[in-house]
C-alpha cells in the first residue's frame, strides 16, 4: 500500500498560511493526507489592522490564537513555531531587532526547520520563492532558509539529534501569477470593488513587486471545494484584515477565480506530466508513490 502523503508549508508570519496554502492544506485533509504548517515569527510587527479592542493582551498572543483558528479551519495536523521574530518591513525598527528573523544566520535557522524536516518526513514542501512572494524581507528569508533546510535534512553527514535523513521528493514556491492579477483587478474594477492596484484601468505588471508569468507555473491545484474553509482561516486573522480588504469584500461569484486556485513553481524534484490540456500539474503530490497521487494507481 502507498504512504500516506505528507505536506509542509513553510510560511513566515501568521496568516500567510491561509493566504497562500490554504486551499492545499484544506485539500490533504480531505483527501487524508498529513499536513503541517511551520510558521517562523510570531507576526509581532503585524499591525492591528481591524482595530480589535485587544483588552491587556498583546497582538502576538491575540494573533497565536488567531491562527490556531486558522489552523482547525484547514484541518491541519500539526504546527510548529520556528521562534524568531516578526522582522517588519524593510526600514522599520522591528527590522533592527536582533531576534528579528531577517538577522538569523541562514544556516542557524535552516537546522531549526532540518530537524522538523526530518521528523515530519514530508513529500513536498512549500514556502515562498526567492523574491519573497511580494518582497518583506522575512519572506525572502524564508525562502532561504528552507532550501538549505530541504539540503541539510538529505545530507547524512549532517547529525540533527540522531534523525534520520529524509529526502523531500518535491520543493514548491508558491506563486501568483501576473495573469490572474490582472484578471483579478479588471473583474474588481468591473463590479465597481476596490483593488489592492488601484483605480487605474490597467497596471503596469514591470512596476508590481510581485507576480510570476503564467509560463513559469508548472501546477495548478483547484481548491475551489475548500474555499468555504480558506475564506473562513482568513477570517480567523482578524486582526489582518481590515474592514476595506478584498479578502472579505470579493464576492462569491469572483471569489472561485480569484481565491479557487492555487498556483505552485516546482523548484526541486521532478514535474509529473499534466493531467490538464495545459500541460502544468494539477496536484503537489502528481507521480509520487503516496496515496491517492495523480499519476499513479495509489
Ligand atoms: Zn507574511
Amino acid at each position: 500500500m502507498a504512504e500516506v502523503p505528507r505536506l509542509l508549508c513553510v510560511h513566515p508570519h501568521p496568516d500567510d498560511e491561509s493566504i497562500a496554502c490554504g486551499g492545499v492544506l484544506a485539500l490533504a485533509a480531505d483527501r487524508g493526507a498529513a499536513s503541517a504548517v511551520v510558521t517562523c515569527t510570531g507576526g509581532e510587527a503585524g499591525e492591528n489592522l481591524a482595530g480589535i479592542d485587544l483588552g491587556t493582551e498583546d497582538l502576538a498572543s491575540h494573533r497565536r490564537r488567531e491562527l490556531a483558528a486558522a489552523l482547525a479551519e484547514l484541518g491541519v495536523d500539526e504546527h510548529v513555531w520556528l521562534g524568531y521574530r516578526d522582522s517588519g518591513m524593510a526600514g522599520t525598527p522591528e527590522n533592527e531587532h536582533p531576534e528579528a528573523f531577517v538577522h538569523a544566520e541562514v544556516d542557524e535557522a535552516a537546522r531549526r526547520l532540518a530537524v522538523e524536516v526530518r521528523r515530519l518526513r514530508p513529500h513536498v514542501v512549500v514556502s515562498d520563492d526567492e523574491r519573497g512572494t511580494y518582497g518583506h524581507p522575512d519572506h525572502v528569508h524564508a525562502h532561504r532558509v528552507t532550501v538549505r533546510a530541504v539540503a541539510l535534512a538529505a545530507d547524512e553527514e549532517v547529525d540533527l539529534g540522531g534523525l534520520a535523513p529524509w529526502r523531500v521528493a518535491k520543493r514548491y514556491v508558491h506563486a501568483l501569477a501576473v495573469e490572474r492579477l490582472l484578471r483579478m483587478h479588471a473583474a474588481l474594477r468591473e463590479a465597481g470593488l476596490a483593488s489592492p492596484f488601484g483605480d487605474e484601468p490597467l497596471i503596469d505588471v514591470d512596476e508590481l513587486p510581485f507576480g510570476v508569468p503564467d509560463a513559469a507555473i508548472t501546477t495548478r491545484v483547484d481548491v475551489r471545494e475548500q474555499l468555504p474553509r480558506k475564506r473562513a482561516a482568513l477570517q480567523a486573522h482578524r486582526s489582518q484584515i481590515g474592514d476595506d480588504s478584498f479578502f472579505l469584500n470579493v464576492p462569491d461569484e469572483l471569489a472561485e477565480d480569484v481565491f479557487g486556485w492555487e498556483e505552485f513553481v516546482l523548484e526541486a524534484g521532478v514535474a509529473a506530466p499534466g493531467t490538464a490540456d495545459d500541460g502544468r500539474e494539477r496536484d503537489l503530490f502528481a507521480g509520487l508513490d503516496v496515496a491517492g497521487a495523480v499519476g499513479r494507481g495509489g
